[in-house]
């Protein structure tokens, strides 16, 4: 082989920097929801995921697939699915960081913040892992529907210690759950199951089951357990399903195959099914849907964390990258319409941060405060619909930063390839978008929802005429509303509301006004990169750098303070 010519003008890969150090919107975000926290541990999770080492977990668990084997050598049926090792030690990291169930645990004053941070954090790493890490956090209100079970599995759910091995619940470090609710002939109708549970006796878990049926989506299969809905007498319920039972025998859940995603790939997503499955009910027989839908609520809440996450990632990605490539004389990030791009996706990532943020405060403070219980029902599923919408337009945009590097899968860069192709799931998983905007409705016509939506908005009162102007005509719109036809519409106004409320609190004037003279002022297009000419756009842009460059401008990244 010879040499034909000198590699030129290509940037370097963004590794070894402190994700959370260089996160101003986030460190904002967490500076207005939860004063005074402790933020040391996401300075520690910060750096340790912008490693090298932890980026190599990424890639490889990414490269090599999860694999499924369903019967032993000699034949015996085992269910098992083998994970590189790389994919251990992200789930490793992942629990020895508490973003599974320990937020449970109440050992910080505004627990579900600090966990919501760090989760968005591990996100930019890698976020598939994260799902069997979301159901297990997520579990955690519902399985209290079984008092008994809960004080079983509650401690284990919440220990730092990853403990992937097959063995009963009594005998591990830790435990994972996952859930099961999608079936072939419907996901958003789940009233539509037709999995059977038949009564079994009792025990010192309470009424026991058999279940017999299927689940069409399945994910993250070698948790400890899952909660599972199934069609008993009294009509749809909510059941407790361990995969090993407590004398170690293996549950009667039959893995028929993995999914074949788009993205997610470090993830195993699987179809199975149920031959008298041995099964325990959680809540109140017939009321499976609420039951299950504590569940729910939580992971809406890490779809909105797991895209705000993937958003900075992507933008710290195009940021990057821009800074470093030249083209027709200058660096891209130089280019007057380069800018506007890089700055619009900044407004749009900064402003899904505080909103999700501001969602896991109403968590922390749901229990004992009225407007903080309206407001975690009526920002999950804005929250969850608005901003994963967002995703993918934003993941392509980002993408493009990149040109042609962009659309690759290797490398530093082909990190955005695989964001692309993971941005889509959080708007589908746990209630597509429809069936979000849907939900907006119902939230929204409860008796104290316009008034709670009016003391969220009222800090903002005054600071921007577009935004009284938007503002002053929520209560009529929602007074007004005709029908579902216009849930999507009503769930972005109040969503570009409440993000812009909330920058007007956390975020410089540049970008505060320039979120409201786009999104609220019509002065925007119908695409990235058409802010208007008043913009602050290097404010903007320097505020959301990945992190600080050596002048003159080039060459690899040093890290940020
Ligand atoms: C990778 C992956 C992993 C998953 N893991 C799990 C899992 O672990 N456990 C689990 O239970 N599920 C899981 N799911 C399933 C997921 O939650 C469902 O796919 C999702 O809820 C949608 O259900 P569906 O596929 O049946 O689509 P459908 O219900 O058929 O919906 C199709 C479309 O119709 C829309 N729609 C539905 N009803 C209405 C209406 N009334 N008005 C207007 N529009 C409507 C929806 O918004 C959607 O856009 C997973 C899915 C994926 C892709």
């Amino acid at each position: 082989m010879r040499e034909t010519h000198e590699v030129l003008n290509q940037a370097g890969a963004l590794a070894d920097y402190d994700l959370f150090a260089s996160n101003a919107a986030l460190r904002a975000a967490l500076a207005f929801n939860a004063p005074g926290l402790d933020v040391a541990p996401l300075a520690n999770l910060g750096t340790r995921l912008g490693s090298d080492e932890m980026q190599a977990h990424a890639r490889l668990a990414n490269i090599h697939l999860p694999a499924l084997r369903t019967h032993d050598r000699v034949g015996r049926r085992i269910d098992e699915v083998e994970f590189h090792p790389s994919y251990h030690a992200l789930m490793g990291a992942a629990v020895g960081s508490g973003l599974h169930g320990t937020a449970w645990m109440g050992e910080s004053a505004h627990p579900h913040v600090l966990r919501a941070a760090g989760f968005m954090l591990f996100t930019e790493l890698e976020p598939s892992i994260l799902c069997p890490i979301s159901m297990t956090y997520a579990v955690t209100p519902a399985l209290r529907g079984n008092a008994e079970i809960f004080n079983d599995w509650a401690p284990k759910l919440a220990s730092r210690e990853y403990d992937p091995a097959p063995k009963p619940w009594h005998e591990k470090a830790g435990l994972t759950m996952g859930m099961g609710m999608t079936e072939k002939q419907g996901g958003s109708d789940v009233r539509a199951n037709t999995t059977r549970a038949e009564r079994d006796g009792a025990d010192a878990w309470g009424e026991r089951y058999r279940l017999t049926g299927h689940k069409w989506f399945f994910s993250a299969p070698m948790c400890d357990a899952f909660l599972v809905l199934a069609q008993s007498a009294s009509g749809l319920s909510c059941f407790f399903l361990p995969r090993l039972l407590s004398d170690g025998t293996r549950n009667a859940i039959r893995i028929q195959r993995l999914k074949d995603k788009l993205g997610n790939k470090a993830n195993a997503s699987s179809e199975v099914e149920f031959d008298n499955a041995t099964a325990w009910l959680v809540g109140d027989e017939g009321r499976g849907i609420p039951q299950i839908l504590e569940m729910g609520t939580m992971t809406r809440l890490d779809c909105a964390l797991g895209t705000s996450g993937l958003m900075r990632q992507a933008l710290s990605l195009a940021l990057h990258h821009t800074r470093q490539r030249k083209a027709f004389g200058k660096y891209l990030i130089d280019q007057p319409l380069m800018r506007n791009v890089l700055a619009d996706l900044a407004l749009e990532s900064e402003a899904a941060t505080a909103v999700s943020l501001r969602l896991a405060r109403a968590f922390d403070r749901r229990a004992d405060d009225a407007h903080e219980a309206a407001m975690a029902r009526l920002l999950t599923p804005i929250a969850k619909f608005w901003i994963c919408k967002r995703g993918s337009h934003f993941a392509q945009e980002a993408m493009e930063c990149l040109g042609g590097n962009g659309y690759v899968e290797e490398g530093g860069e082909g990190v955005m390839a695989r964001i692309y192709r993971e941005m889509p799931l959080n708007s589908i998983w746990e209630g597509a978008g429809n069936i979000m905007a849907l939900d907006v409705l119902r939230a929204i016509r409860k008796a104290d929802a316009a008034a709670a939506l009016e003391h969220e908005l009222a800090p903002a009162r005054g600071m921007h005429a577009a935004l009284d102007r938007f503002v002053a005509t929520l209560p009529a719109r929602i007074e007004a509303l005709a029908g579902e036809g216009e849930a999507r519409r009503l769930a972005q106004d109040v969503a570009l509301a409440v993000q812009a409320a909330l920058l007007a609190q956390t975020a410089p004037s540049d970008v505060f006004s320039a979120f409201c003279d786009s999104r609220l002022g019509g002065d925007w297009g119908h695409a990235f990169g058409t802010l208007g000419s008043s913009a602050g756009l290097d404010t903007i842009i320097e505020r959301a750098m990945p992190c600080s460059y050596p002048p003159p401008r080039g060459g690899q990244p040093v890290k940020s303070a």
